[in-house]
């Protein structure tokens, strides 16, 4: 077998959600082909900055995409650039495996590594439009919190109540359930072993450009361009792994 198809076969869940269900594959390539010359680097959009408007606007699509997430990127690169058995592995391999990352260098391996998984993933849960909530993830949904309504209100009171800068998710965890939960900073759920299917930025960088203090409403608007489509494919690989 060689390397690349250990890669391959080795990928995590979350891995061959992207490499699967292809939007935002350009890391995942880029590390399978053994070429590291440029290190880890920005997922492609598959939209433009401004197709999730009027919800989220195209100046905090540039500013997110383009300075937070490149900034992520480029620190992931740095902390591992004299680090070449841990660059090479994919950014979801290198969080799941938090603990064998040495002490110098793992917090910034959190903070940028966490930075680079979670927005990876948050921009392919967004659709101009958004998409309907159905399949297997809206059945365990219903089946874990009782109803999809009361599924997204959690979520939403999640996202809501959590102070400071993080993120609220669903995840699949290490027995197949679905949780709702929030972490802080860049914390990934990938650390405790968790799959994220869906993750939202409360951080004020995503939204303050044009909510300022209302987390709410941004939230609320979110929810409008969410693509479930993908979250239930996240959902199927999650199970399947
Ligand atoms: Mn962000």
């Amino acid at each position: 077998m060689n390397r690349r198809n250990f890669l391959i076969t080795g990928s995590t869940a979350l891995a061959g959600v992207f490499l699967a269900t292809n939007p935002l594959r350009v890391y995942a390539d880029h590390h399978l082909q053994g070429d590291h010359s440029h290190g880890y680097e920005l997922p492609k959009l598959d939209y433009g900055y401004d197709a999730l408007e009027p919800h989220i606007d195209k100046r905090t699509m540039e500013i997110h995409y383009g300075k937070h997430h490149q900034g992520y990127v480029n620190k992931l690169n740095a902390a591992l650039a004299n680090n070449h058995a841990l660059s090479e592995l994919s950014v979801e391999d290198l969080l799941r495996n938090i603990k064998k990352v040495p002490m110098k260098i793992r917090q910034a391996v959190i903070n940028s590594g966490g930075g680079h998984a979670n927005h990876t993933l948050f921009w392919s849960t967004m659709i101009s439009g958004g998409r309907e909530l159905t399949g297997k993830v809206a059945e365990a949904m219903q089946s874990t919190f009782g109803s999809l309504d009361a599924a997204k209100e959690k979520f939403t009171v999640t996202a809501k109540t959590h102070f400071g800068s993080g993120w609220a998710w669903l995840v699949v965890d290490k027995k197949n359930k679905l949780q709702i939960y929030a972490t802080k900073n860049q914390d990934s759920p990938l650390m405790e072993g968790h799959t994220p299917i869906l993750g939202l930025d409360v951080w004020e960088h995503a939204y303050y450009l044009k909510y300022q203090n209302r987390r709410a409403d941004y939230i609320d608007a979110w929810s409008k361009v969410v693509n479930w489509k993908q979250v239930n494919l996240n959902y199927l690989a999650a199970m399947k792994a």
